[in-house]
């Protein structure tokens, strides 16, 4: 494999973005879309379901913002965020899109990152153009030890980074954060850190460094990359089971406004009875007290957020939808309690 292009000037440097399920990634790119020097980015989001809802919470301007939903580019739509890249590649050379300097993939939670590096790293139609330079990994202050003790996932999220991101520090007792820094030093005592409060943090952390070096990293990060390299010179196929079969996710739809009430009471039902199993929810809810922008609801596990707000209701569709990522909780159990909730007296409860 050789290059003629000069490696840091000609290629478009890449930064992947991962992270378990609800450990704050979008939070972190919807701060930095605001930010004048994040301007020239495209963004490759990557979500499991069919109904994306990322790209509508950084509300950002659509040109340089690419969904690759219904699949995850670690194993089962992985030829398509190579087919992505090249077609981003194609359109920016032709002037059909704004000349982007730097691209950021953001993955799924539950992506396993050595096939997406990997592919970054190995496929001529990627390498032609593009460089890898960095892999940012947020970790949640809050569940972040719970998320490594179980996920072996989140162990190679954390191992493979260049840049380590704490979140949720707002809502983490300070000095509870102890045995998960202990945890990180001993996967990956080399990773830049950096502690985000509400989401907020430098893109010096996105945009610096050259090529993405695993030798830098535990002998572990070599040895899983090198088994990507053999997996994927025998077997061209996607790897649908790479997550298990115990993990789904589905989507409720809803046109009928919820009161502020109902929708607590619901999140916290859930909560409380399935925290355990419920790996993410997330979604824009339509409610009856507030009908002209949409309610911004997040939760992993035990942990429900408190509301947020977009300005306004992505392409003007008003409409409640919620994603859910879960371990064997039944769609129909949680429409029912959804359901239950907003026909019972919670429904006119406003808190
Ligand atoms: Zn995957």
């Amino acid at each position: 494999m050789t290059r003629t292009k000069n490696l840091c000037v000609d290629l478009i440097p890449v930064t992947v973005l991962t992270g378990f399920l609800g450990s704050g990634k979008t939070t972190i790119l919807a701060q930095l879309v605001q930010n004048p020097a994040f301007v020239d980015t495209a963004i490759i989001i990557n979500e499991f379901g069919e109904v994306g809802l990322d790209h509508a919470l950084l509300e950002a301007s659509d040109e340089s913002i690419v969904d690759l939903s219904c699949g995850c580019i670690c194993c089962t739509i992985r030829g398509d965020l190579v087919s992505t890249l090249t077609n981003l590649y194609e359109r920016r050379t032709c002037g059909e899109i704004q000349e982007f300097k730097r691209v950021v993939i953001e993955t799924t939670g539950l992506a396993d990152p050595a096939p997406i590096i990997h592919t970054l790293m190995q496929e001529p139609k990627v390498f032609d153009n593009y460089r890898l330079a960095r892999v940012v990994t947020t970790i949640d202050a809050v569940n972040g030890m719970r998320v490594l003790d179980h996920n072996p996932e989140a162990i190679k999220q954390v191992a493979m980074a260049d840049t380590l991101l704490i979140t949720k520090n707002d809502i983490n007792d300070p000095l509870g954060i102890g045995p998960l820094t202990d945890r990180l030093d001993g996967l990956n005592p080399g990773a830049v850190r950096s502690i985000c409060i509400h989401g907020e943090t430098d893109p010096m952390y996105f945009f610096s460094g050259g090529i993405y070096d695993p030798s830098e990293k535990s002998r572990d990060v070599s040895n899983w990359l090198t088994k990507e390299a053999a997996s994927s010179r025998h077997n061209h196929h996607s790897d649908i089971n790479r997550h298990g079969s115990g993990i789904q996710t589905f989507a409720l739809l809803r046109t009928k406004a919820i009161s502020r009430g109902a929708l607590a009471i619901f999140m916290q039902m859930l909560a409380d009875q399935k925290g355990d199993d419920l790996l993410r929810l997330k979604g824009l809810v339509h409610l009856i007290e507030n009908p002209e922008w949409p309610a911004v609801v997040h939760g992993v596990q035990h942990v429900i957020h408190p509301i947020k707000r977009l300005y306004a209701w992505p392409d003007n569709i008003v409409q409640t939808r919620l994603v859910f990522i879960v371990k064997g909780i039944e769609k129909e159990w949680v429409e029912d309690l959804l359901n239950k909730v907003t026909d019972s007296a919670y429904a006119g409860l406003s808190v």
